[in-house]
């Protein structure tokens, strides 16, 4: 199997969840302390460790994209997603994050990084479930270090969402896929990843996030 990013011989699989976020919430998990895992084909599999392939795409990327290539992305999430994690007061809907906080004199870069770590977890659904979406620009973007136009992030804040991964509601006509719509869920925060047509206009995209609109503050939007 080919690796989706570069075309090499893909031999690994990516984290749906990261795992640092995975660690940050469940720092004990051990055989004797597992986690349970959830989808809508098996309740309750016992997980006794985070590096469970469980947690794990099962479309194929090669070792160097999964390491050194997206290396900077992993940790600008890692970053963001600690900060908004463990912020005081907690984040809640109607914050604007000053995202010079979280990456001093780095924002634009960093944020980048972060468009693309959600790039690369998205591929990855897109390759795993068939999805009717080019992936040619996916993985252009992440060999090109630069933004996907069509995909957009907005940030939540929510209680009782659990942590995880949601399903991926796509709307297609004529065959492909012309707006979808997902959640990358590590309490409080949720991400909503969404891939739109340029002439979509959803609501959900109304406080939507993109590296060409870059700002200082980060808008935290709730349910
Ligand atoms: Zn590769």
């Amino acid at each position: 199997m080919k690796c989706w990013i570069c075309g090499d011989e893909g031999t690994t699989g990516e984290h749906k969840t990261k795992a640092s976020d995975l660690r940050a919430l469940f720092p004990q998990v051990s055989q004797k302390n597992p986690l349970y895992f959830h989808t809508d084909q098996h309740k309750n599999k016992k997980v006794g460790s985070i590096k469970s392939d469980t947690f794990k795409f099962t479309a194929p990327i090669c070792a160097y994209c999964n390491n050194s290539r997206t290396a900077s992305h992993d940790r600008a999430w890692e970053c963001l997603s600690r900060f908004l994690r463990e912020k005081r007061p907690p984040i809640k809907k109607g914050d604007a994050i000053l995202l010079n906080k979280v990456f001093p004199s780095s924002v634009t870069r960093s944020m980048l990084d972060v468009h693309l770590f959600f790039i690369k977890l998205f591929g990855c659904a897109i390759v795993e479930h068939g999805v009717p979406i080019d992936i040619a620009p996916f993985a252009e973007a992440i060999l090109q270090t630069k933004p996907h136009s069509k995909v957009h992030l907005a940030f939540w804040s929510a209680s009782d969402m659990g942590t995880g991964f949601s399903n991926m509601e796509t709307y297609n006509v004529d065959g492909y896929c012309v707006f979808a719509t997902w959640f990358y869920i590590v309490e409080p925060i949720v991400v909503n990843v969404m891939y739109a047509e340029p002439n979509e206009c959803r609501q959900g995209l109304i406080h939507a996030w993109h590296p060409k609109n870059i700002s200082e503050r980060l808008l935290i939007g709730g349910c």
